[in-house]
């Protein structure tokens, strides 16, 4: 089994001052979810978390920060492009990110309702926003 480790989690509460910040001691082990994933809880803030390894938000190429952040573009309709402009990454990694989670729907959808702060329509709505980006790009890779 899996040994969850306060050490490599951290506070996903953006208003928190150790917001994304690891091993900085705030992260506490606090009780199991429903589903039985191991729970984290900030001392900083307060806030509980559940366990965030091994999911969809651990990129090779990206930070957890940078792909929410780029689910929050999405949820605001920016394309690939866009995001590749204002974030100043790649646009195939970008689409590779996409990609990954929308086929992780599920996992994506809790974690950007339960710790992102997203309501279920802005989700609802960015999966619909990404199912139309996704054909684009296959046309407009198709047509070169
Ligand atoms: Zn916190």
């Amino acid at each position: 089994m899996r040994e969850a480790d306060p050490k490599k989690q951290m506070c996903l509460n953006e208003k928190c001052k150790d917001f994304g910040r690891k091993n900085t001691g705030n992260i506490i082990k606090k009780g199991f979810n429903a589903k039985g994933n191991q729970m984290f809880k900030c001392k900083t803030c307060g806030v509980r978390f559940p366990e965030t390894k091994g999911t969809v938000f651990y990129n090779r190429h990206l930070t957890e920060d940078q792909i929410i952040m780029i689910c929050k573009l999405l949820v605001e309709k920016n394309g690939i492009r866009a995001i590749e402009r204002i974030m100043e990454i790649h646009r195939d990694t970008v689409s590779s990110v996409v990609e990954d989670l929308a086929r992780h729907a599920k996992e994506v959808t809790d974690f950007l309702i339960s710790n992102v702060g997203l309501t279920k329509v802005e989700v609802d709505e960015m999966w619909s926003f990404v199912k139309k980006t996704k054909r684009s790009c296959r046309r407009r890779r198709g047509s070169r």
